[in-house]
């Protein structure tokens, strides 16, 4: 079904500042750290993003109730939700330029209500394409590396059960969660744990379960995973995650300590596994233990 498409861009001039022509994306310029070496190295025409209307998934459903979800009675309303939809847009028209393609993952940023997972004296920057402090000196991830990451996981396939590690906030977990069947995200400071599970109490998301632990022992109780989301970067990617991929599972990390690569590791047999390194980024450390 895909009917009552609109095609992008948005006549969003008010909130972007100008709107684009179809069919001529160049990767926007952008600033932050996370995004740089991708943009420097790409050179590929992208096609515009289709307003995902109705998100072509098996959890469409789900991402038409994310969407609509109204906030818990103790969240106070907030005088932006009424234009946040359309700056969610404009945020997600951004990413298509920088080269996020797929129209699922795509949908799903659309869908999640970023600005509910910020604090609200920070709620006016909640879709610029930026990380932003979440407390305990970690960050929510830039919406650009949030898609591109999913998307480089997911590759056009069926995630039916996948792990993320780094719930911080919550916002890339309820992401995943329209793009897969089942998702696990492990966070380690409890207080960061409690902020997700309050930020995503109210979207009521049946698909998502949320633990507190040392993500880099997984989570052996629910593998193996077709999918694992590394949201801080080790130095390498602990070998307990390997081994909890199914075959031909694919894990996204970023690498490295000042100087950091997203890396893409496929497991191709039972002793087997095929490293990738992708572009340029910048994470919050991962961490061992739990705090
Ligand atoms: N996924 C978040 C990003 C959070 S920042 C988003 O949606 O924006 C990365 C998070 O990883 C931090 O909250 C940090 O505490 C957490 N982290 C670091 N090491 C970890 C570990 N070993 N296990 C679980 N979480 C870890």
């Amino acid at each position: 079904m895909k009917d009552k498409r609109s095609t992008f861009p948005l006549p969003l001039s008010s909130v972007t500042g100008g709107a684009a022509k179809p069919g001529a994306y160049a990767p926007a310029k952008v600033a932050t750290p996370q995004t740089a070496t991708r943009n420097a190295a790409h050179t590929t025409v992208i096609k515009p993003y289709v307003a995902p209307a109705r998100v072509a998934s098996p959890s469409k459903s789900h991402s038409d109730a994310l969407a609509r979800a109204q906030p818990a009675p103790q969240q106070t309303p907030r005088a932006d939700l009424m234009v946040s939809d359309a700056i969610r847009r404009a945020m997600v028209v951004r990413v298509a330029r920088q080269g996020v393609q797929d129209q699922l993952v795509l949908g799903a940023l659309e869908a999640v209500p970023r600005h509910r997972f910020i604090d609200e004296a920070l709620s006016a920057q909640a879709y610029i394409d930026a990380s932003l402090p979440i407390g305990h000196n970690q960050t929510i991830s830039q919406p650009y590396i949030v898609g591109r990451m999913i998307e480089v996981m997911r590759n056009g396939g069926q995630l039916a059960n996948v792990l993320e590690i780094g719930t911080g906030c919550g916002y890339q977990a309820a992401v995943l969660s329209c793009v897969a069947r089942q998702v696990y995200s492990i966070e380690r400071i409890k207080a960061l744990h409690e902020l997700a599970k309050n930020n995503l109490r109210a979207l009521r998301i049946p698909n998502l379960r949320l633990h507190f632990g040392d993500g880099m022992l997984g989570l052996p109780q629910a593998a193996p995973f077709d999918g694992i989301i590394l949201a801080a970067a080790g130095l390498e990617v602990p070998q307990a995650l390997l081994e909890q991929l199914t075959i031909g599972g694919r894990l996204v990390a970023p690498v490295g300590a000042r100087v950091q690569h997203l890396q893409l590791i496929t497991r191709t047999g039972k002793s087997e596994w095929l490293h990738e390194t992708l572009e340029g980024c910048h994470f919050v450390p991962l961490r061992p233990g739990t705090v």
